[in-house]
Parts: structure tokens; C-alpha cells; sequence
């Protein structure tokens, strides 16, 4: 088996506020393997003041999805990092069929296919709760909820532009409208399993971890060594 077969490509799926960041972040750490969320490569864009990230800012205030074919060449660029070669977890990415094709695609080019997808499924009004009471330390990354994960008092705090009830809303809707096609898209090729998201992020992460045994043979057990005695798709 070669080592881009040992390694764990995953995507998360689940709606806004669903868990996705805080659960990518923790495995990502267990495993050694890079997180790639497109929403914050294009907040970063954003903040840089480049081409992509005016164009980015709008659509993300509104809501709504910012066009395929920029975040399909955005991840395309990420994956051939260097440290994306050992594996990777996608966060916000893919959210229509389109870039799922295209993600495909992009991985075949390169020989190793995704092999697991976990929809973390939460409550609408949870969803809510969670977006508009959802903080982030500028300083460290690290996001924090008012009320079940109140943060320290050193902490810098901002809210997201989008994190407010009503763009919230408009996000939810473009996650139902859009991005659900994505569960019957990996069922298909039975890469995927549905997670409980209610809980404390720890329950939740048992419960991915889980499932993530069960569809791959992965077990992290904290280390950064991973066995996949089950291909995905590539081997399907
Ligand atoms: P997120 O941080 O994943 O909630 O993403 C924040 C915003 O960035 C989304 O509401 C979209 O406007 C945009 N965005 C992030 N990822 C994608 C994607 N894969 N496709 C289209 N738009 C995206």
C-alpha cells in the first residue's frame, strides 16, 4: 500500500454552526493532518484585501455561496501543499455537487481519493443559537459559545459579519438548498455516515470517531500514525 493510501482524506458535511470547525480542528491535531476550511481561506482573503477576497465579501455577507469555480481553484491550490500530501479534513468544502465532482476530480488527478464523510446532523434551532452566540479569539483561532463555552477574559473576541441571526438564516437555507445534495452524493458511493451533533463537542468527537472506525478501520488513538484497512472510493 502506498502512503497516500494510509492516509485520512475526509469531508465534513453538516449545516453552519453543526460542529464542523471545532471537530476538524481536534482530529486534524489526533491525526496530524491539515484542516481545510474554505470559509476561512476566504475570510483571510478577505482580510488580505486581494482580487478573490472583495469579490468573496459580499457574497458572504449575504449568505450566499460564493461561485464554484473560485473555491474549487482555491482547494485545488491547498492540496498540493506539501503538508496536505499526508492526508486532510474538509470543512465547508464541498457544498454543491459540483465542487464534489470537481473535489473527485482534483484527488484522482492525484491518486488518492476521499475516504469518509461524516454529516454531523443538528437541530435548525440549535443551529441558530449556536451561530449568533458563536465568538472567535482573533488572536488564537480558537472558537468559543457564550453561553455553553464562554471564553476567558484575555480573550479577543469577534463576531463573524455572517454569524448574525439573519444572514444565519439565509445560510441555512443555502445549506439546505445546496449542499443536503451532497448526502445522497456520498451514500452513493458509501464514503458516508450521519452523526449525532447535539452534545458537548466531546461526545460529538467520540461519536465521529466512531464512525470514522467503522467506515475506514481508522483508529487515531491521539497518535498521529493512522491505518486504513478499508479504501473509499478509490478501491470502491
Ligand atoms: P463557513 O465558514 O464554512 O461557514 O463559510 C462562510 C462563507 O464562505 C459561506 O457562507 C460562503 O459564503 C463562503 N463559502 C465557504 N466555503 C464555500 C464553498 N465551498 N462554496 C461556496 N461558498 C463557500
Amino acid at each position: 500500500m502506498s502512503d497516500a493510501n494510509k492516509a485520512l482524506r475526509l469531508v465534513l458535511l453538516g449545516a453552519p454552526a453543526s460542529g464542523k470547525g471545532t471537530q476538524g480542528q481536534t482530529l486534524a491535531a489526533e491525526f496530524g493532518i491539515p484542516k481545510i476550511s474554505t470559509g476561512d481561506m476566504l475570510r483571510a482573503a478577505r482580510d488580505a484585501g486581494s482580487e478573490l477576497g472583495k469579490l468573496a465579501d459580499g457574497i458572504m455577507s449575504a449568505g450566499k455561496l460564493v461561485p464554484d469555480d473560485l473555491v474549487i481553484r482555491l482547494v485545488d491550490e491547498r492540496l498540493a501543499e506539501p503538508d496536505a500530501q499526508r492526508g486532510f479534513i474538509l470543512d465547508g468544502f464541498p457544498r454543491t455537487v459540483p465542487q464534489a465532482e470537481a473535489l473527485d476530480r482534483l484527488l484522482a488527478e492525484r491518486g488518492a481519493g476521499l475516504n469518509a464523510a461524516i454529516d454531523i446532523r443538528t437541530p435548525r434551532e440549535l443551529l441558530i443559537e449556536r451561530a449568533t452566540l458563536r465568538r472567535t479569539d482573533v488572536r488564537t483561532g480558537q472558537i468559543y459559545h457564550l453561553k455553553y463555552n464562554p471564553p476567558p477574559d484575555s480573550a479577543e473576541l469577534v463576531h463573524r459579519d455572517d454569524d448574525r441571526e439573519e444572514t444565519v438564516l439565509k445560510r441555512l437555507d443555502a445549506y439546505d438548498t445546496m449542499t443536503a445534495a451532497l448526502v445522497p452524493y456520498y451514500e452513493g458511493k458509501n464514503l458516508l455516515r450521519h452523526v449525532d451533533g447535539v452534545g458537548s463537542p466531546s461526545e460529538v468527537g467520540q461519536r465521529i470517531r466512531r464512525a470514522l472506525t467503522e467506515l475506514t478501520g481508522v483508529t487515531s488513538g491521539g497518535s498521529a500514525r493512522l491505518e486504513v484497512s478499508r479504501g473509499g472510493a478509490n478501491e470502491s
